[in-house]
């Protein structure tokens, strides 16, 4: 599509202004208003549920504004980069809920639009821009994790099928999901070379799930085992053992989209709120926080945190103006989860006393928010590809070192 000069996109910001006065749920301009946390997810649970978060990601789909640059054969929006971004703009402005989050549209979306035929791509792409479906992610292994290509969850040929058997660990939601991409071994003779990258349905017979509790109090993953699965030949993504290609593709998404989740605002940072702000609360200073070496390491997080949104915005505008994300999504992702950590750190030792509260009468929920995010960014440094991984991706492919001897 042809990028719109200054004047298309004040007419294209005028209609979006429009279109979200009459489309956004009032219910969801309440603050106090209820819906189900986990409608915001979708998937066939909250298949024609009235909840107004599902309301609202039906009318953004409709529209195609849950993948606004998805081209709008598969349910996208069809729009520039430039048009995304007055999109993103005007929701900013308004302060709207996001309409779904989705690994479908952060992760196997991207690499099914690169990697997919024609059929895959009419059957999935569709449903995850209409949030109809919800995919886990199945990549680690208990023997493979930094070391991914060490997976042995085996995938054999049986003619009219495909055979899995194997166990995944630390999937995110997969007890929640409907379907999971999922990497296996089809050659055990090759490490790299013998890896595939196939789609199952959670709902087939042999797939089951047991959550696994966070230190965090939550329980966001879980361990998956596959016995005797058989799965369509048609969900194999792209050629037998050509799976490593795709799955480090996908990890580019991915590493791009954790970055973009952390700091101020975003879901996956720990606390949420100007940590600043909060801090000054909490020392009861009017004015400048008295404690100059807290004032000066808050100051320097939220510069780092500044910094970091600047290049998270450059990396995003280069990824969509060139061939999608690249191997500095590791750079970003590295400095992403240290930064998130910190800033973490620093809410707890700003909180005081206050800043260890796990439950009960003499903590607000602000303060157990804090403590509970705190722990949860021990993660942050894991998911997604260790710091250290992520720090050997950029001496090699970035900075073009040679491997150690
Ligand atoms: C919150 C969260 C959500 C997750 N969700 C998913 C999911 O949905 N699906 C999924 O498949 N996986 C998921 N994971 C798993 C995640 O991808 C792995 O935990 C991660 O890749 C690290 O693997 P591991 O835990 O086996 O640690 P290991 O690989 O055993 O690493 C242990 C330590 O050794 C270091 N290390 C290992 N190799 C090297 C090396 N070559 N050089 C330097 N240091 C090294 C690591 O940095 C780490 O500190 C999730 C993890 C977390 C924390």
């Amino acid at each position: 599509m042809a990028d719109f000069g200054a004047p298309d996109l004040d007419a294209f910001r005028s209609d979006v202004r429009g279109w979200l006065e009459a489309n956004y749920p009032a219910e969801l301009a309440d603050p106090k208003a209820k819906t189900d946390p986990e409608a915001v997810w979708g998937g066939r649970r909250f298949a024609g549920s009235s909840d107004p978060q599902i309301v609202w990601m039906q009318r953004m789909a409709a529209k195609g504004w849950t993948t606004p640059t998805w081209p709008k054969e598969y349910g996208g929006g069809g729009l520039s980069p430039a048009e995304a971004r007055v999109l993103e703009q005007e929701l900013a402005r308004i302060k709207a809920r996001p309409a779904v989050l989705a690994f479908g549209i952060w992760m196997l979306g991207p690499v099914l639009l690169e990697y997919a035929n024609e059929d895959q791509k009419k059957t999935h792409l569709a449903r995850i821009t209409k949030g109809e479906v919800r995919w886990c992610q199945g990549y680690s292994e208990p023997g493979a994790g930094s070391d991914l290509a060490a997976l042995a969850t085996k995938c054999e040929d049986k003619g009219d099928h495909w055979l899995i058997n194997g166990s995944k660990i630390w999937t995110s939601y997969a007890d929640k999901a409907d379907w999971c991409f999922c990497l296996v071994r089809t050659d055990t003779a090759k490490k790299h070379e013998g890896i595939s990258f196939v789609l199952i349905d959670m709902a087939t017979p042999g797939v089951e799930t047991r959550p696994i509790p966070l230190i965090s109090g939550e329980s966001p993953f879980c361990e998956t085992f596959f016995t005797d699965v058989k799965i369509p030949k048609e969900n194999l993504v792209g050629r037998v053992n050509g799976g490593w290609e795709i799955a480090k593709r996908l990890l580019q998404y991915e590493r791009q989209n954790i970055s973009a989740g952390f700091g101020e605002g975003g879901s996956a940072g720990g606390a949420s709120g100007d940590l600043a702000v909060i801090a000054k609360q909490y020392a009861g200073d009017d004015g400048a926080l008295s404690d100059i070496d807290l004032r000066g390491r808050i100051t320097r997080n939220k510069m780092d945190f500044q910094t970091l949104r600047q290049t998270i915005a450059r990396s995003a505008a280069e990824s969509k103006a060139g061939n999608g994300p690249s191997a500095t999504t590791s750079i970003i992702k590295y400095a992403a989860a240290e930064f998130a950590k910190e800033r973490s750190e620093l809410m707890v030792e700003a909180l005081g006393h206050q800043g260890l509260g796990w439950e009960g009468a003499g903590f607000e929920t602000p303060e157990i928010v804090a403590t509970r995010g705190w722990l949860r960014t021990k993660a942050n440094s894991i998911e997604g590809g260790t710091s250290e991984v992520n720090l050997n991706v950029v001496a090699k492919r970035v900075l073009g070192l040679p491997d150690p001897k």
